[in-house]
């Protein structure tokens, strides 16, 4: 179809230029039709659907104008920054530590020829005003001194060009470092921090409330029967409803209280300088707050069954490590579950 649109006859790089000419076009309407900004990022989402280039995209674009009809500038800067973190694996990260080592070798190298060719010029320079003298004929002597001058400053414009080729290089790689870094420590669905940033939070928040005798507490919530949500609703109404609590223990957190997906229904949350007993209290907020909500699903418009979590609240600092606090905190979650659910316990103190 598309063969027969191109003109006949023209040399193969003829239908080049207008298979080009054509795709830049599809791109301009595309961008037109959906009212998109011309940014680098809609234009390479436009370019990837237009030419099937990345099944993900070219899926996510047909079910959005399925969905709506149209897709926004916002909608492409999230399944861009989606496209980023699915580009982070081990072995990605891995190839951009080794650019990076390999760039700041290049550098060091390209310093070191620099200053080798100075020293080089300076003994040269030295050498032929040797030979400079009164009454002489200097002639050959400053022409020598003129080329050496030259090629010196051609020198130095290659090391610079090439100093500033490694400098943008160096500074791509840093941007991507920094995105991979806050994919690796973030979860992809609700935005908040993943377990393992949380690990790290708590080895260093516990650390730092036993130097300045201060409360730590933990909290581990689980959403009740969660998978019947799914069953019922199906997956992606999950997925809103996960976005949807993770956003109502977002509201709570603050520089003193640290929220995290611990996976799957299962959120964390971190209150420096409360009590246990308080936190069980703030915790306890939040759990009634969505109890109390009726949940509409957004796919048929129907009322959802209420929706609830348990939680376990623990004191961290009368346990040993981070992760025997956590443990007790799960141990009351579990608790809590049997009781009925939609409650929040504390840890028994006693072990
Ligand atoms: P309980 O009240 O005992 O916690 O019951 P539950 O159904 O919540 O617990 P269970 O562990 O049996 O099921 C958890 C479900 O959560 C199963 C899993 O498929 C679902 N799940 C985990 N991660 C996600 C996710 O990212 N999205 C969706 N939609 N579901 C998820
Ligand atoms: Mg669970
Ligand atoms: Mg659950």
């Amino acid at each position: 179809m598309e063969e027969e649109l191109r003109p006949r006859g023209g040399t193969a790089s003829n239908r080049e230029i207008n298979r080009r000419r054509q795709l830049y076009a599809d791109i301009g309407d595309f961008l037109f039709a959906h009212d998109l900004d011309l940014t680098p990022v809609n234009f390479s989402v436009a370019l990837d659907y237009l030419t099937g280039a990345n099944i993900g995209v070219e899926k996510a674009i047909k079910a959005v104008m399925m969905e709506r009809g149209k897709i926004t500038n916002g909608w492409i800067e999230s399944i861009a920054a989606e496209q980023r973190a699915d580009e982070v694996t081990p072995e990605s990260l891995a190839t951009m530590l080794d650019k990076v080592e390999e760039n700041l070798t290049h550098f060091t190298g390209l310093m070191h020829e620099s200053r080798n060719s100075a020293k080089d010029y300076g003994a040269a320079l030295q050498e032929q005003a040797k030979d400079l003298g009164e009454g002489r004929d200097n002639e050959p002597v400053l022409a020598r001194l003129v080329g050496l001058t030259r090629s010196m400053v051609e020198k130095t414009r290659q090391v610079e060009t090439q100093l500033r080729d490694n400098q943008r290089q160096t500074k791509a790689l840093k941007s991507s470092l920094e995105n991979a870094r806050r994919a690796a420590e973030h979860d992809h669905l609700t935005g908040l921090p993943n377990r393992r940033a949380f690990e790290g939070v708590l080895g260093e928040e516990m650390q730092q409330a036993i130097a300045n005798g201060e409360a730590l507490s933990v909290a581990f919530c689980d959403i009740d029967h969660f998978k019947l949500i799914n069953d019922t609703h199906g997956h992606d109404t999950g997925d809103r409803v996960l976005k949807f609590v993770a956003g109502l223990l977002s509201k709570a957190s603050n520089d003193r209280c640290h929220v995290a997906r611990h996976g799957g229904e299962e959120f964390v949350m971190l209150f420096r300088g409360k009590s246990a007993a308080e936190a069980c209290e703030a915790v306890d907020s939040v759990r009634e707050d969505l109890a109390n909500r009726s949940l509409v699903n957004r796919t048929n418009g129907e009322r959802m069954e209420r929706v609830s979590f348990s939680a376990g609240v623990a004191n961290v600092l009368i346990y040993e490590d981070p992760r025997a606090a956590l443990k007790a905190a799960d141990r009351a979650l579990y608790l809590a579950k049997e009781h009925g659910r939609n409650r929040v316990y504390l840890a028994a103190e006693v072990d």
